[in-house]
Parts: structure tokens; sequence; C-alpha cells
């Protein structure tokens, strides 16, 4: 993971978050709300680096992720807050383009404050900005890229795109693998069945260490006694394995042996012991009578149990969560059983191989070639928690983006191309709405192209120069040129392997759009209301004193507006 050198780009954030909270309440929600977009935008840009932010538990959180920092910040006002919300709907239902969404509505607040600084009034901006989420939803469908889930290239672009600046080179390679691989194990029919990819974290190692295995990889550690302790070798791997799976615990029930043995003198407990012994042993054989070479058991088991099981030659596994059980037994095909005695020869599944393997101080078990072959176990590694926590949030991101490529069939070229095609068939159509609407359409175009803009600000570029040139190119019909922010340069975008799936960009321009027109629509109420000028196409006099209280019904933020 890169490291941030110089200053903490979050110290910037806090004192600007800070500076943000400070402002009257009373001032416009559209202002605050564009201070703090302006905020988010220059702190974060869509390629961050890592971030540090010290949250109000004052722990120190290193992210470079738009949504998690939002998360943490102790946010109070109200277009803030309807900020914060854009960036977590992206974020919890989409899974990538938390800062695209942020920043776009950021700028449209803006334009809506400009609009209405020269005389739009806000039901106006409202209509223009809802007109232009249509428009830039259909132009955006002709942007696209078919997506075929067999197309290794591709999907590995689309996943690289998703975690660019977020990784190192060399961990940003192995992970865009690694998930691609996942993905298409598990894709049938262009679904990709998510929940046959189980996830072990084990510390330890790199994120490059992090593996994909076929069939399920079991953290045995969990347990109380690990396989290592046993006096008898258990094979490392077992071929054509039978596995049985049980629901219950391997234990004599003491409440059960007594009934049975009165324990009041020193034959009596010999004989209790070798009742117990009996016992152990019935459920050690019975076990390996059907077949079984593995057994894992959702309660504890024994020693004396797991050491008879073991000169049997059969694995003993205690404590399996419940949600690895049936995995366990949907890949292999055995019968959960509730008590050990049930257990029959039907009830063995079949792994074509089961193998014990140690990962630093971690004994794993992985359940492979089974009859059913979709399921997959990420393995993934770390040097520290912190570590490993970053790397399963940034494999899920990059997962999401793959998934819904494949799902919806369709990529977008990044790197700021896309919204440069859909700001110009804005102005486009702008051009043929007859009044005042059009001013809002063309703003909407503007804001979309504040992404190639921060783009090329972090590309090192001129912004103003890039996006004229990137204008021209897509004049010319080149809808895929976009910046390459590595070559530092503009390129056909989808050879440069930057693509992004459509969805994000639907859902990042759909609740920008939505939350901008929730503030500048409160205005509206407010103003309508007010004493004098409701019916002016102009929206605002600081001075309307309370007129406007009333009308906000829940919006408690606009008192006194
Ligand atoms: P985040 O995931 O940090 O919240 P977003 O996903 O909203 O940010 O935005 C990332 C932006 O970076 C997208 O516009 C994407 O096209 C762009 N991008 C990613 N990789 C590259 C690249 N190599 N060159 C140019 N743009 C890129
Ligand atoms: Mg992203």
């Amino acid at each position: 993971m890169t490291q941030s050198t110089g200053e903490w780009p979050s110290t910037v954030l806090a004192a600007e978050t800070e500076r943000f909270q400070e402002r009257d309440v009373r001032e416009m929600n559209v202002t605050a709300g564009t201070a703090l977009a302006d905020a988010i935008r220059t702190t974060l840009g869509p390629r961050g680096m890592d971030k540090m932010l010290v949250g109000d538990d004052g722990k120190v959180v290193v992210t470079n992720d738009g949504a998690s920092i939002l998360d943490r910040m102790d946010i109070e006002h109200p277009a803030a807050r309807e900020i914060v919300q854009v960036a977590q709907s992206q974020h919890d239902r989409i899974g990538d383009g938390t800062t695209t969404a942020v920043i776009v509505a950021g700028e449209l607040l803006t334009e809506a404050a400009r609009l209405t600084e020269q005389g739009l009034h806000p039901t106006t901006i409202d209509a223009g900005y809802t007109r232009a989420v249509d428009l830039a939803l259909s132009a955006l469908d002709e942007c696209t890229v078919p997506v075929d889930p067999a197309d290794t290239e591709l999907l590995e672009a689309i996943a690289r795109t998703a975690i660019t600046g977020k990784w190192s080179d060399r961990e940003a390679t192995a992970i865009v693998e690694l998930v691609v691989e996942a993905a298409q194990a598990v894709e049938r029919n262009g679904t990709v069945e998510r929940r046959r990819i189980t996830r072990t974290t084990i510390p330890g190692g790199s994120p490059t260490d992090s593996e994909l295995v076929a069939g399920l990889a079991i953290d045995v550690d969990a347990s109380s006694t690990t396989l290592a302790s046993l006096d008898v070798d258990l094979p490392r791997r077992i071929e054509d394995a039978g596995v049985a799976l049980i629901d219950d615990q391997l234990t004599v029930e003491k409440a059960d042996a007594i009934t049975r043995v009165s324990v009041e003198n020193p034959t009596q407990l010999g004989q209790f012991a070798d009742y117990e012994a009996d016992v152990y042993e019935g459920q050690a054989s019975g076990i390996a009578d059907v077949g079984a070479d593995i057994v894992f058991c959702q309660k504890s088991i024994d020693d004396d149990v797991r050491a008879r099981l073991a000169r049997h030659g059969v694995i003993a596994v205690e404590r399996t969560r419940q949600d690895e059980m049936h995995k366990l037994a949907r890949a292999t095909g055995a019968g959960l059983v509730k008590r050990v005695d049930e257990l029959t020869s039907d009830h063995v599944g079949r792994a074509g191989v089961v193998e014990r393997r140690t990962l630093a101080d971690t004994e794993l078990v992985v359940v492979g070639e089974c009859p059913d072959t979709e399921q997959r176990s990420l393995i993934l590694r770390g040097g520290t928690a912190h570590v490993i926590d970053e790397t399963k949030r940034l494999i899920e991101n990059c997962l999401d983006d793959v998934t819904l490529a494949i799902e919806r069939g369709a990529v977008v070229p990044g790197g700021g191309a896309t919204e440069v095609a859909v700001a110009a068939r804005l102005r486009e159509a702008a051009d043929g709405i007859a009044g005042r609407e059009q001013l809002a359409v063309t703003a909407f175009a503007d804001a979309l192209e504040s992404i190639p803009r921060t783009l090329a600000e972090s590309a090192g570029l001129d912004p103003i120069d890039a996006l004229v040139a990137l204008r021209n190119r897509h004049a010319d019909d080149e809808w895929r040129t976009g910046l390459d922010v590595d070559g530092g340069e503009l390129a056909d975008v989808v050879e440069r392997g930057v693509v992004e799936p459509a969805t994000i960009k639907r859902h990042a321009i759909t609740s920008a759009a939505e939350a901008t027109t929730v503030l500048v629509g409160i205005d509206d109420m407010l103003v309508a209301t007010g004493e004098g000028d409701g019916e002016h196409d102009h929206g605002h006099d600081h001075d309307h004193g309370r007129g406007g209280v009333e009308a906000t019904g829940g919006y408690p933020w606009a008192v006194g507006h």
C-alpha cells in the first residue's frame, strides 16, 4: 500500500470541515453543500492516495475510500449530511464511484447557486436537472462497451480501474488476477454467484501472498486443540476423501454416564473409565467405518475421541462454523447429521482432495475438487489486521465492479471520457430546449465535466487545456477518448484498460442530482411562503425571517432561512 508523504490530506480535510461546520446554518443549503464538496474534492480526488484521518474516538484511520472518510466525519450540517448520504448510498448499493458521486453533487450545487444568482427559480433548476438526468442516462447507454464474461483481459481492466491509486502495482496485479479468477469461476449464465466465494483471512505475509483455492478453505486454528498436537501422524493430503459432517459434540455425556455407572469405589471408577473408552471408541470407529477420512463437527470433540479418530486415520475438525458446515455439505454432497450415531455411509460426501496446510501460525484444511466444482475460497493475507481489513475491502470493491460489469453486460470508458461524452450530448440537447430550463441542462453538463478536470489535476495536467482537448476529440466522435492518468495523456481509454461498469455512472448521476434537488427544493418551499417575492423567478432573500419555518415540514435545518 502506498504511503502518503508531506502534509496529510486529512489535515486539510479536517481544517476545511471545521471551517465548514462554523458557517452560519442560515446560509443557503446550496452554498454550504458546495463548501463541503469543495473540501472533499480538494482532499480526496478520484485517484486518492492513502489518507489519514483522526476519528472522534481518537483512532487514526488510514483509508483512501471516500465513503469511509465521510463516515467518520462528525457532520452536523444538513446539506453536508445530504452529500454524505449520496456517498453512502453509492457505496452501499454500488460499491464504487463514491468520490465521483460526491464531486458531481457538489458541482451541481455550485451550479444551482450560480443559476439562482442569475435569477433562475429553483423549480426551473429542478426541472432542468431532472431533464438532464434523463438525457444523461440515455446518452450513457450509447457509450457502452459490451462485456463478455470470458474476456479475462477486459475483466482485469475493470478490476484494475476500480483500485487504481489504491495499491502498489505489484499488489494490484496480484489482487486483480485473484478477483477475476474468482468471479469467472462462479459465473453461470451471466450471474456471478458471490455466495460461492468464501473469504478466510490469515494474518502474516503480504497481500500479494493472498490466494484463491478451488474448494473450501477452513481455518482450523479456531478450534481449541490443533491437529498438530496429536501423537499420531495424520496425512497432510488425502485424495478422494470421504467427508462427514456432524452437528453434535463428540464426547461422553457425563449425566448419561453417571446414570449407568455409579462410582462408589475404585473398581467402579475403573468401570466408568471403561465405559467412557467404549463410547469414545464407538464414536471414532463409527465415523471411520462409514468411510470418512475427515470429520467436521459443529461442536467440540473430546481429545480422546480425536486421538482415536487419528489412529483410524480420520482427521477431526471441531467447532466448524454453521455456515461453513452448510457450504461443505453443498460442495461435497455430504448430509449433515444431528447425532453421531445417525451417521451412515449415505451421509458421507466426497472431495477429490483434502489438504492440511500451515500458513504463518494458522492451520487450514482445504477441501477441494468437490462434486460441486464452483466453490472458491479467497485466502487473504497481510502483515497487520489493518492491512488485511483494507485488502478485504478493496477486494470487495473489485468484485463489486467485476460483478456489475458481467451482470449488466456493459462498461463505459473511464478517465473522464464518459462524462465528456455525456456532457456533449446534454449541450446538444440543451440547444433545442426553449426557456430558462436550457441553462440548467447546460449547467448539468458543466458539473459532469468536473470529473475530467479533477482527473487532469491529479495527473499533473492543466485542467482547462485537458478539458478543451477532450471536447475537441469528442467533437470528432472519439467517444472513447479520456485521460490516461498513468500515461499523463489523452488516449483511447478502452484500449488502455480504463473502463468501469456503466451502473456506477448511472447511480452516481442519479443520486447526485436527487440530493441537489432536495436541497434546492427546500429553498424553493421557503421562498414560496416567504413574505413578498414568491411570484418572482428569483431565489433568495436572506431576510425572509420566520416566514418559511412552517413550510419546512421536517427540515429543521432551514429554520431562520
Ligand atoms: P473512488 O473509488 O476513489 O471513490 P471513483 O470510483 O468515483 O473514486 O472515481 C475514480 C475515477 O478514476 C473514475 O473516473 C475512473 O475512470 C478514474 N480512473 C481510474 N483509473 C484511471 C486511470 N488509470 N486513468 C485515468 N482515470 C482513471
Ligand atoms: Mg472507484
